[in-house]
Order: structure tokens, then C-alpha cells, then sequence
């Protein structure tokens, strides 16, 4: 009985789908009460999936220190500051990525900076290999966006001293940070800060073997000033040092 069969085995498949749905939606509750899902998160992936203007987007570029230059700090036995900028930038982009973030990884002199306007940017570096130990962040001295530029700076260091347990350095920021290239070349609208994760020398272990947390540690505090950015408050152009262009004169 052929027909009898195809029915029931119609009943059992129409069972199937029925329990699959069910594991689905149950799965799906059960994220969001453990907040590993949230509306904000499902809105940024549909954001990035779709491209839809409404949907929220972060967008976010990490510049993988020295990457495409050179290879930053070295020491004695070959291990170079660039294998670790450039571990930890793919990390934490997939991190950021999971969060329904846009994430763009720049080389140190990367073409896409010149007038780059995103979210935040990033850039990770690494401190010489000598036998000192801690982490460092910093903006741009020259900004627009000082609120923001700031905020972005105490998300990482806050995130970051908790995911690796890293002192903060208390050598005073070197002119090497607050007056980094790529401040200059991104747009006036874009949040930045550059992070020198440690040093090569007396962190050699956590960079080396570390990289997840660093990574969780840069992610985090990116996240962290996604969720809590002020409000960007609109300098005029006109109030930096640049001049106005005199206004042409008319034909006579
Ligand atoms: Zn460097």
C-alpha cells in the first residue's frame, strides 16, 4: 500500500519540521536570557548583512601594526612586533565581527586611510624588546572629537588591563602616539587610538601566547565605546588652524 505509506511517512516528516522549529525557537530564548544574543546584536547583523540605511552598522578598521612596511621592533632570536600585530588584528576582528561589526584590517600604510570615516579606528603595535612590562593607549593631540577620541581611549585601557591582567606602562605617552600618521590621513569625524600591547622583551609570554586574550581585551573595548560614544558634538571645520579660503571674486 504505497499511498499508505507515502502518508505516514508525510505525518513523521510534518513531526520533524514541527521539532526542529521548536529546538529553534528554544535555542534562539535561550540565548538572549543568557545574553550572549540581544536585539542590538541581531539589528547590527542584519545591518552588515544587508546594508539597509536604518539598520544599525558599526564600522570599525584595525591597522595591523607595521604590516605591509616593515617589521617593528625585533629581538635577538627573530620574533617580530608585525607577527604579533597582525595575529592579534585578525583575532579581535573576528571577535568584533561576531558582534555584527564591519571590520576592515589596514596595512600600516594602507591606501584606505586617506579620508577613512568609520566607527573607530584602531591601531595595534607592539613596545621594543626590552625586559619592561605593561600596555599603553593613546589618541591624536590634534582632534576635533576629543569626547569621543577619549572615550575610545578609556574603553581599551579599562577592557584591556582586564582581559590580560598587563600593568599600564607609566611611561608618559611618546610623541610616536599622539602624533601617529594615521590620525592625520583618517576623516575629522573618525574616533581613534593606538594601543602598544606590551613590550616584546618582558611580555614576551602573553604576546606570544596570549593573543585570545589580547584580543578579547581590544574587542571588548572597542565594544565597550560602540555601546557608550557621546555624542559626536559637530566642531565647525572652521574653528581649526586652517584658515578659510578667501571667497573668489566675482566677475567685474
Ligand atoms: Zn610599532
Amino acid at each position: 500500500m504505497p499511498y499508505r505509506r507515502l502518508y505516514i511517512l508525510q505525518i513523521w516528516l510534518r513531526r520533524l519540521f514541527l521539532l526542529t522549529l521548536a529546538a529553534l525557537v528554544l535555542l534562539t530564548g535561550l540565548s538572549f536570557y543568557q545574553g550572549t544574543m540581544s536585539w542590538d546584536r541581531v539589528g547590527r547583523m542584519a545591518g552588515r548583512m544587508t546594508g539597509l540605511p536604518g539598520l544599525p552598522q558599526w564600522r570599525v578598521a584595525i591597522i595591523a601594526g607595521h604590516r605591509g612596511f616593515d617589521t617593528g621592533a625585533v629581538c635577538p632570536d627573530g620574533l617580530m612586533e608585525v607577527q604579533v600585530t597582525q595575529a592579534v588584528a585578525n583575532r579581535a576582528s573576528k571577535l568584533l565581527q561576531a558582534q555584527g561589526a564591519q571590520v576592515e584590517i589596514l596595512d600600516e600604510y594602507d591606501k584606505r586611510l586617506n579620508g577613512l570615516a568609520v566607527d573607530a579606528l584602531l591601531s595595534i603595535h607592539v613596545d621594543s624588546c626590552i625586559d619592561l612590562s605593561g600596555f599603553k593607549v593613546a589618541s591624536g593631540s590634534e582632534t576635533v572629537i576629543p569626547e569621543q577620541d577619549a572615550k575610545l581611549v578609556s574603553c581599551l585601557k579599562d577592557s584591556y588591563a582586564a582581559a590580560t591582567e598587563l600593568p599600564l606602562h607609566p611611561t608618559t605617552i611618546t610623541r610616536d602616539m599622539t602624533g601617529y600618521h594615521a590620525f592625520q590621513r583618517v576623516a575629522d569625524s573618525t574616533p581613534g587610538a593606538i594601543i602598544e600591547l606590551g613590550f616584546l622583551g618582558g611580555d614576551r609570554d602573553i604576546l606570544v601566547n596570549g593573543q585570545a586574550q589580547m584580543a578579547q581585551g581590544v574587542a571588548n573595548g572597542i565594544v565597550c565605546f560602540l555601546q557608550s560614544r557621546p555624542e559626536a558634538t559637530a566642531t565647525p571645520a572652521t574653528s581649526g588652524d586652517e584658515p578659510l579660503p578667501s571667497p573668489t571674486p566675482g566677475p567685474e
